[in-house]
């Protein structure tokens, strides 16, 4: 189903993130789990654009044996970063040919150690532009980025909230966010969203904690904060990743109920490639 046909009706309609592994034997891996996560019926599953692009053709070919050989609804992530537009309507032509017509349209992080984002001479800029590219095509859903503790390089929200209009008046029909921990940013988010006129669905990213140290080592790089109540009981299972995941299944789950409770139309999970904790957070919450 494409992405502007969701979060409709009353169901809650689940997403879950995947990444493409570096070997393989990751890549069988990820499939078994995806099976698993098949199982409570997602909306979708959706596969990340190594940063930079790094990552352009496996991304491209595990969403096409997602969608075409384990016939799961499938979203492309797609980022602007050091790529020509030629590059990009490429890379938009071969999602077409395959049928995947759900997309996230990203600007993407700087490659590691640039100081800042410099877009491709013959490029795009900001997310935005890669939306009306995507959006001239009339083929694709579009998903974009929002930042419930606003993006890093912004700076306040009201700049944030003014450029995701944008990115909605480009054509983007629903927005997933950047993970966070504590759900008072993402009320306080959807609330300025909904003040600036923005009625496309949010649905807010959800990342069961799976240890304490890839907590610290990912949010680092996406710079959403980790509460201190989150880090105390953390620093308890530095030394007991089951205990660790444990927590982040609790956590995630209460931050879910809370999320329900408020009505929101969808959760995306952000998987790290591992069902075991997304599928006990489903558990747990009733899917
Ligand atoms: P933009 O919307 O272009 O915003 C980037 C910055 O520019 C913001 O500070 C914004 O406020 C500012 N800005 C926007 N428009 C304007 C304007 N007109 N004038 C001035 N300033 C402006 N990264 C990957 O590399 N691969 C992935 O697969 C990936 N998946 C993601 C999935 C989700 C759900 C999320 C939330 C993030 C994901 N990211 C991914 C990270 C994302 O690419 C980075 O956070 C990136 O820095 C911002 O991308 P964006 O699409 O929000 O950019």
């Amino acid at each position: 189903m494409k992405l502007h046909e969701l979060y409709k009706t009353k169901k809650v309609d689940i997403s879950i993130e995947l990444f493409p592994p570096k070997t393989e034997e990751g890549v069988s891996e990820m499939f078994r789990e995806v099976e698993r996560l098949n199982q409570y019926n997602p909306a979708f599953f959706s596969m990340t654009y190594g940063a930079a692009g790094t990552t352009r053709d496996l991304t491209l070919d595990l969403s096409d044996r997602l969608k075409n050989k384990i016939k799961v609804e499938t979203m492309c992530h797609l980022t602007v970063v050091g790529q020509s537009r030629d590059e990009i309507h490429h890379t938009l032509e071969f999602l077409k040919k395959k049928g995947i017509y759900n997309l996230i349209a990203l600007r993407g992080d700087p490659p590691q150690g640039a100081a800042g984002f410099e877009p491709h001479p013959n490029g795009f800029r900001y997310a935005r532009d890669l939306v009306r590219e995507v959006k001239r095509m009339n083929y694709f859903s579009i998903a974009v980025a929002g930042f419930p503790e606003k993006h890093p390089d912004s700076q306040n929200r009201e700049s944030d909230i003014k450029y995701l209009k944008e990115k909605v008046e480009a054509g983007a029909d629903v927005i997933i966010t950047q993970l966070f921990f504590d759900n008072r940013y993402f009320y306080e988010y959807l609330d300025q969203v909904r003040k600036a006129r923005i009625k496309v669905p949010v649905i807010p990213g959800i990342l069961p904690i799976l240890s304490a140290q890839q907590v610290r080592r990912f949010t680092a790089l996406c710079k959403s904060k980790i509460p201190l109540e989150v880090e105390a009981a953390l620093g308890k299972f530095e030394n007991d990743p089951e205990g660790a995941r444990k927590y982040g299944i609790e956590l995630a789950m209460k931050q879910c109920q809370d999320l329900l409770k408020n009505g929101v139309k969808g959760l995306h999970f952000y998987s790290l490639n591992k069902a075991h904790s997304v599928e006990a957070v489903l558990q747990n919450l009733g899917f």
